[in-house]
């Protein structure tokens, strides 16, 4: 038999156990760093299976690693559970409809992503044990990645430093390695405080916190035209003041994202957004205050590894959707904006694939893009960065939903819980697992991907939140 064939039927074994937790993380739903029941449930779910648990690891309550084996290789497989806010959507329903109004909904499919690379996971341990093969495996329960770092807390405690290769993936509506890299982000909030006073009476005796949260705006506005185009600086009020015109407010609180194609870019633009925040305080007359919130590096891709992991899906193929699956999809495509439709190709084209290789019209991608190094960053954020910094890593997207469908929308809350999203887990599963199995069969590939990663890190991580800065629970 040959590896595939192996690993295919050992993650087919596991067939239920991936729905089982694709459904009830799913079902329930839980915001970053407080996925409480969740975490529960996983380490009962690893336990029972005959791995061992380390519970609150990373100095977060609902991070765990669960651990199989020993020695060397270590081979770590990445798993999400939190949801998202407002996204709560009843399952397989094409119509928005919440299953509780305002609740938290999967509209990221992180409850897929835990369950497939669960699935990988126990049928690479059952590989290792079957085949007489050394080596650990570890399934990382990583809590907080839409809000929380949860990971980068993770890397900071040395927890991904002995891993040979970390291997993850996305749901998402198309079957691809991830080539590209992610932009390092880092978030604070900026406190000023001031005097309060009667606007009309003696405005001349307060000192306005809301004009200094404005006038660092503006001037963070001005700044944009300083730093690279790639950059993004993103603002919210999270506290304006106050209602009363009259009064003059002695209290605003903005928070900010700050995000570059590297760390070490997106910390010097930091660095001047600070400075610019002072001076809207010296400007007002008033104090100012950064709370640091949390960050998270760039995306850093491993070129040896991420060339194995794509032998292995072209091996393993597209996720195998029946005629159901065509016709759910065929729904939720009919809830699509036009723009959301147009975007279809543009994402085609940014990855580069050949114009006629773009199934367009298609409810569901069902052929895996061919391998491109891109040397681009996508616009948008993951922890994954922070431990691609810490082990050679690698990550695939996986179909699971339609085509077109939006990210952090009530469709992908539906459909991470539907046939399309248990065919697409156990493709994900398997592609993880035959990755695996392929690249530890090649000590050369290991020595390789391991060189690269010191090669574009200096062999190091610096971990982007500052040592005093605790988890936000
Ligand atoms: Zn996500």
């Amino acid at each position: 038999m040959s590896k595939k064939e192996k690993i295919s039927k050992l993650v087919d074994k596991y067939y239920d156990d991936i729905v089982l937790v694709n459904d009830t993380v799913w079902d329930f739903a839980e915001p970053g760093m407080k996925e409480k029941k969740t975490a529960e449930f996983y380490v009962d779910f690893f336990k029972k299976r005959g791995f061992k648990v380390d519970e609150g690891v990373g100095e977060v309550p609902t991070a765990f690693v669960a651990e199989w084996g020993e020695g060397k290789p270590v081979v770590g497989f990445l798993g999400e559970y939190d949801a998202l806010p407002t996204l709560s959507q009843e399952a397989a329903c094409p119509v928005k409809k919440p299953v509780t109004e305002g609740a938290y909904g999967q509209g990221c499919g992180h409850n897929s992503l835990g369950a497939a690379a669960a699935g990988a996971a126990l049928a690479f341990a059952d590989y290792l044990s079957e085949n007489n093969i050394k080596g650990t495996v570890r399934f990382y329960g990583c809590p907080g990645e839409e809000y929380g770092s949860g990971k980068v807390f993770m890397a900071r405690n040395g927890l991904f430093d002995d891993l040979d290769i970390a291997l993850t993936w996305h749901p998402g509506d198309m079957n691809k390695i991830t080539t590209t890299s992610s932009l390092a982000c880092i978030s604070a909030f900026f406190e000023f405080h001031g005097v309060s006073a009667h606007a009309a009476g003696n405005p001349h005796l307060g000192r306005s916190a809301v004009d200094a949260a404005e006038l660092m705006n503006v001037g963070v506005n001005y700044l944009r035209e300083h730093i690279i185009p790639e950059a993004r600086v993103h603002y919210a009020y999270v506290n304006a003041g106050g209602i009363a015109p009259n009064v003059v407010h002695d209290y605003a609180k903005v928070h900010y994202f700050v995000r570059a194609p590297k760390i070490k870019t997106a910390q010097e633009i930091f660095g001047r957004v600070q400075d610019v925040a002072e001076g809207a305080a010296k400007m007002t007359g008033t104090t100012m205050k950064m709370i640091f919130h949390e960050a998270l590096c760039d995306y850093n891709p491993n070129r040896p590894l991420e060339q194995v992991m794509q032998k292995a899906f072209e091996e393993i193929g597209a996720p195998q959707f029946d005629e159901n699956d065509f016709k759910l999809a065929e729904q939720f495509r009919n809830t699509f904006t036009q723009a959301d439709i147009d975007d279809i190709k543009k994402t085609f084209l940014d990855l580069e694939v050949d114009e006629k290789d773009i199934p367009e019209g298609d409810a569901l991608h069902i052929s895996v893009i061919p391998y491109k190094a891109l040397n681009k960053v996508m616009p948008g954020s993951t922890d994954v960065g922070d431990v691609s910094y810490c082990a050679p890593t690698a990550q695939c997207n996986v179909a699971t939903v339609a085509l077109g469908t939006p990210g952090h929308s009530w469709q992908m809350t539906a459909q991470s819980r539907s046939g399309i999203a248990n065919k697409g887990n156990v493709t994900a599963a398997k592609v993880m697992a035959l990755t695996a199995a392929m690249a530890i069969d090649d000590p050369e590939l290991l020595k390789k991907a391991k060189e690269e990663l010191v090669k574009s890190t200096g062999g190091k991580y610096d971990c982007p939140i500052p040592a005093d800065v605790k988890p936000t629970l």
